[in-house]
């Protein structure tokens, strides 16, 4: 079946708008995407009509709430296969959900001279909670190198694992770069070293089709905002034998099953990881962009974004001075580039001027810049609404920023 964009962009009411007059071309999907109107009546219905706190109320509206929570949980476990419904743990968001395990999984189980491993492509998300359980446990942290396509360098990663590494996390696709990363084969090569596997894939479920059990991942995290949903949502998938064995992150209501001032024991999986209220509505968000995305062939999806990205690599590699950063042979969603003599802040706010929206600067990914030597990089970022006339559209602006800055 083929891709029709023309009838997708109208699920999504705000890319129908001019921005300075223009029609509005955006490009910044890595940061967050838009919303269907399909999610954004689902929480509005839930406002509307159910509103309550969930898990503590006998009345209908609470029952009701609780229904619809749990039935957001039933569809993300569905969506990224989980084998079962209690490892879909809601947390806020990728970032959350990293810093949930380097707190709860990482505290418990990394000691003096232990090792964390992550690669030369994270976003901070995912370098900085482990650089916090590094130094407070005395561990060490070590980085997979990248090479100049902006590759993992598999021999090296191979190399650096060993029996002090207490965990491996890794993100599946870069936002800085666009790289995918062979996770299915990384995982596996962690495992047989006996170590656990993260994978960040706050850049993957937008792009592709993820199954957790096929990739054999411990944990897999990822947000609602950049996969059609709300904010303030996310997913921390993990393995049972994980996440039964882990403590909780935080304290509070939910997470109990009884509490005294002598002892409290805590509540069952998932609930052990979800204290205090949780962000009902966007637990149901979620479960509406997971339904709209049911909607489509993947294989279709995928051929379209593929083809767009080639399309839009191919055009902007003809715009004088300009210099893709991150040329891997498996991408996805994200065109980085520079352009010679111009700062990318000032080919964001030309681009802006004629209603295109990209990102400019260093994608909470400091250390990709570093290693490519760049303070920054420009980023037009894909997903399946965007077409070949806004790349068009694109190229044509930064020959505008060519004749700007001569
Ligand atoms: N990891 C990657 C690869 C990302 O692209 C992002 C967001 O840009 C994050 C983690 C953090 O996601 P969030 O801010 O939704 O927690």
């Amino acid at each position: 079946m083929l891709f029709d964009v023309e009838r997708v962009r109208k699920d999504f009411p705000i890319l129908n708008q001019r921005v300075h007059g223009n029609p509005l071309v955006y490009l910044d999907n890595a940061a967050t995407s838009q919303k269907p109107r399909v999610v954004l009546e689902a929480m509005k219905r839930y406002y509307e009509t159910v509103n309550s706190n969930v898990h503590r109320g006998v009345h209908y509206l609470s029952e009701q709430a609780t229904a619809d929570y749990e039935h957001a949980r039933t569809k993300v476990q569905r969506f990224i296969n989980a084998p079962h419904v209690h490892e879909v743990v809601f947390v806020r968001g990728t970032t959350e959900g990293i810093n949930l395990v380097a707190q709860s999984y990482g505290r418990k189980n990394v000691e003096k001279g232990d090792e964390v491993l992550i690669s030369g492509l994270e976003h901070h998300s995912n370098i900085v909670p482990w650089q916090i359980l590094c130094d407070e446990k005395g561990a060490r942290l070590r980085i997979v190198p990248i090479n100049d396509s902006g590759e993992i360098v598999l021999e090296e990663y191979e190399k650096l694992l060993n029996n002090k590494t207490k965990i491996v996390s890794l993100g599946h696709v870069s936002n800085a770069l666009g790289t995918v990363n062979p996770i299915k084969r990384m995982i596996a090569t962690a495992h047989r070293f006996g170590i656990p596997v993260l994978i960040d894939g706050a850049q993957g479920v937008p792009h592709m089709k993820v199954d957790v059990q096929d990739l054999n991942a411990d944990f897999y995290v990822f947000s609602g905002h950049k996969m059609f949903g709300p904010t303030g949502i996310g997913i921390l998938y993990g393995k049972t034998e994980f996440l039964d064995a882990m403590p909780p992150f935080q304290g509070g209501g939910d997470m109990i099953k009884s509490v005294t001032f002598e002892k409290t024991v805590y509540n069952d999986l998932p609930y052990k990881f979800e204290a205090g209220t949780p962000n009902i509505e966007g637990a149901i968000g979620m479960g509406a962009a997971i339904d709209y995305l049911h909607e489509f062939d993947w294989n279709s999806v995928s051929a379209y974004e593929a083809d767009l990205l080639s399309y839009a690599t191919d055009s902007v590699s003809v715009v004088k001075k300009l210099r893709l950063v991150g040329t891997a042979a498996e991408k996805a969603g994200v065109l980085s580039f520079v352009i010679d003599g111009v700062h990318p802040h000032d080919v964001g706010t030309i681009l802006d001027r004629e209603g295109i929206a990209i990102r400019t600067g260093h994608h909470c990914a400091q250390p990709v810049m570093q290693r490519f030597g760049v303070p920054a990089t420009a980023r037009a970022s894909f997903a399946f609404y965007n077409m070949k006339s806004e790349v068009d559209t694109l190229v044509k602006a930064l020959y505008k920023v060519n004749e700007v800055f001569g």
